[in-house]
């Protein structure tokens, strides 16, 4: 009954346009996941079986898990999020059954997506934990009996695709590898782009400026610098009302920003 509690079923509303950058990356998955789904006839009068595991690997905070969200989204599949600590951290025996439960869902709701966020949690390597290697086990035997044409399809998500079993990667299983890569400047303007899209922001704000200050951080960490310059800007307002003084303006400044970007590394 734990286990349980740890799956569910839900439907994201992440679109492609809520990404940025990743063009290749987003016209790939859509054409290996969702184009077979319209084409089943052929794809069977072909003899050709669609995709069974997608891995997407990058490095923390870089939109893999807004990837598989938007895949759902756009699909209109059904979506079952794992996350592979949350299986460690199960009794003996209780994670095996959890997969094997994720599995009878996944099913069950089909077409639909298994999400295992974090694999390498679970997939990491055959001498890792000897509980570790029966979950992988599992994991294998019910990737291996998924019917092709029987539309679950396993997505799964890597900061460290080198630690994975090689066994995962075998044809038929993770077999499809997609390097969702970190934001480079174009897109860090984008995201700064979406993240004040509907804020009021000084004149002086220059996000071609910003991104090029941002070189080597994440997606993550840029709505982060976003959020805290808003809070500064909200301090002020909290500041200056509480004196009575009246507040004219209302404005994220420049400063606001580049004292966030200072505070997030
Ligand atoms: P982890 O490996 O740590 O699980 P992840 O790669 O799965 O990270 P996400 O959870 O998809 O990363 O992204 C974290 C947050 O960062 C998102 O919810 C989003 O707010 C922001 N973000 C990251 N990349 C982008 C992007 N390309 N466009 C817009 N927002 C992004």
């Amino acid at each position: 009954p734990t286990a349980m509690r740890e799956i569910f079923l839900e439907t994201p509303k992440v679109r492609w346009s809520d990404i940025g950058g990743l063009a290749e990356v987003k016209q790939a998955l859509t054409e290996v996941i969702e184009r077979p789904l319209k084409i089943t006839d052929i794809m069977a009068a072909s003899n050709l079986k669609p995709q069974k595991g997608v891995l997407l690997y990058g490095p923390p905070g870089c939109s893999k898990t807004l990837t598989a969200q938007a895949i759902a989204t756009s699909s209109g599949l059904n979506f079952i999020a794992v996350k592979g600590a949350e299986l460690n951290s199960m009794y003996v025996g209780e994670s095996e059954r959890a997969v094997r439960e994720v599995f009878r869902k996944a099913r069950a709701a089909a077409p639909s997506i298994i999400f295992f966020d974090k694999i390498d949690a679970i997939g990491g390597g055959r001498d890792s934990a000897i509980r570790g290697l029966h979950v992988l086990t599992t994991l294998l035997n019910e990737m291996d009996g998924i019917e092709s044409l029987n539309g679950v399809l396993v997505l799964a998500a890597t900061n460290k695709p080198e630690a994975l079993d090689t066994a995962l990667l075998r044809p038929g299983r993770f077999d499809s590898l997609w390097y969702v890569e970190p934001p480079n400047q174009e897109t860090r303007k984008e995201i700064f782009g979406m993240q004040t899209r509907n804020v009021r922001l000084a004149g002086d704000v220059d996000l071609d400026q910003l991104a090029e200050q941002t070189e080597g951080y994440s997606g993550a960490e840029i709505v982060s610098i976003c959020q805290k310059a808003a809070q500064a800007n909200v301090r002020r307002y909290m500041a200056l009302t509480s004196e009575g003084k009246e507040f004219v303006g209302a404005a994220i400044t420049m400063a606001d920003y580049q004292a966030a970007v200072e505070k997030t590394v």
